[in-house]
């Protein structure tokens, strides 16, 4: 049996104040939801000592664990900073920073090497959609920005078409379950039964106390990865309790 996944990403938004929008969480993880909330790297030490139960996370990494990266964060940093969980190869990066596959790759294989848990996003943009390439993208995107090795522990997918981040725009449950059930059976067929039956898949993009329940009634989705909705314990509050429900 998987645990549930309601993990928030705050993007490039907040400071110390905005910690008290976690300790709120505190409590609302359970045997059947974990809960996590990725802030930005500034306020990971911070978010840490008044999280309580529920999980913190970083947005990236550098691929290397440590060298002459200015700017960078490694993923030992990470974890040094209380962090069990790094996203990687969000569509924001893909787009701002030119993250190929291949780098989200390697990012992905420092996470497991730090002893962390990857998320690792995929999602196809309006025009790969509208010209009928979804799966092909993101059956491309999974085989090589996961590397070998994923487990049930080190590997979370977060499935999340780009033109449903931020926009309000979300895809039919029907398009949800066809792309999770594709995920699932790309990941039965790469890494055995065992293995893909125990990596959860998230949806992500526009996920809000009013559609959540929807979403989390698909086959074969396990949370969600929340962005603008998971900055107030009032609107992520209600997303957990529709995935305790689920
Ligand atoms: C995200 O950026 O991961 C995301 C899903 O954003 P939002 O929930 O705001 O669409």
């Amino acid at each position: 049996m998987r645990r549930k996944l309601a993990a928030g990403n705050w993007k490039m938004n907040g400071t110390q104040t905005a910690l008290a929008e976690l300790s709120a969480l505190d409590g609302t993880s359970s045997p059947t939801v974990e809960v996590l909330i990725c802030p930005p790297a500034t306020l990971l030490h911070a978010a840490k000592g008044v999280a309580g139960d529920v999980a913190i996370g970083a947005q990236d990494c550098h691929a290397a664990a440590s060298g002459a990266h200015t700017g960078d964060l490694s993923a030992p940093m990470l974890a040094d900073a209380g962090a069990t969980y790094v996203i990687t190869g969000h569509s924001e990066r893909r787009a701002d920073h030119g993250e190929s596959d291949a780098i989200v790759a390697a990012k992905s294989q420092a996470v497991w090497d730090a002893g962390l848990t990857a998320i690792v996003c995929i999602g196809e943009s309006l025009e790969q959609r509208d010209s009928g390439k979804t799966l092909t993208v993101i059956g491309t995107q999974l085989a090589n920005s996961v590397p070998d090795g994923a487990t049930g522990a080190n590997l979370v997918v977060a499935y999340e078409p780009i033109w449903a981040i931020g926009t309000g725009k979300v895809p039919t449950i029907h398009q949800i379950g066809e792309v999770h059930q594709f995920l699932r059976a790309e990941l039965v067929s790469r890494f055995g039964n065992d293995i893909a039956g125990a990596i959860r898949l998230l949806y992500g993009g526009s996920v809000k106390p009013a559609n959540a329940a929807e979403i989390f009634a698909v086959k074969d989705v396990d949370g969600a990865l929340v962005g603008g909705a998971s900055l107030k314990a009032s609107d992520f509050g209600p997303i957990i309790a529709a995935l305790t429900k689920a």
